[in-house]
């Protein structure tokens, strides 16, 4: 769903980035007829999150540091017409745009407490990946009982004010 005051919600996105380093989503959801497209992007075209369907998998190589690096060339249609929920209570004036980077910065503390416990070469999507294969299985005190304790904090704020309604608790 688009938002009607781009320049404000661009202020909040351009230091948050979460939509696009697999923090917030594994997959982003392209149209079918948008995957060679953006497989010449450079993009790991996939299936979509539901497991059907088109996307590719995030984080994406394009995003440096928060921002996207393509921004003023053609990209998925997704790029341009995704929202979350936080973008959408700022551009509908339910939140402040100071509030609105608080919880930026909040999510992005919780996304820090995981930082040291990721394995060599791992991002947040493998880290996820690794947490879900988990099942609950860890012994107290070890990095995967951290991890679990640090994920579930990070994943219910995320979906406390960046998930749509409809997106999954856990993502995936
Ligand atoms: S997660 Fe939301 S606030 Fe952050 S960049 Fe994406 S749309 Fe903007
Ligand atoms: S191309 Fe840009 S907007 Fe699209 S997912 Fe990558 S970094 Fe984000």
């Amino acid at each position: 769903m688009p938002v009607s005051q781009l320049d404000l919600v661009s202020t909040l996105c351009v230091d948050c980035g979460l939509c696009c380093n697999g923090t917030l989503f594994d997959v982003a959801n392209i149209r079918e007829d948008e995957r060679d497209f953006a497989a010449s992007l450079g993009l790991k075209v996939t299936t979509g999150s539901d497991g059907t369907g088109a996307g590719f998998a995030l984080p994406c190589p394009h995003l440096c540091g928060a921002a996207c690096t393509i921004y003023d060339q053609p990209r998925p249609s997704v790029c341009s017409a995704f929202f979350c929920r936080l973008a959408h209570a700022l551009d509908d004036g339910e939140t402040s745009l100071d509030a609105a980077q608080e919880r930026v910065a909040k999510a992005k503390a919780l996304l820090g407490a995981i930082k040291p416990l990721l394995r060599e070469g791992e991002d947040i999507a493998a880290a996820r990946d690794r947490w879900r294969r988990l099942k609950g299985q860890f012994s107290p005190g070890s990095n995967e009982a951290q991890l679990h304790a640090a994920m579930v904090a990070l994943n219910l704020y995320l979906h406390r004010n960046f998930r749509l309604p409809g997106d999954p608790l856990f993502n995936g």
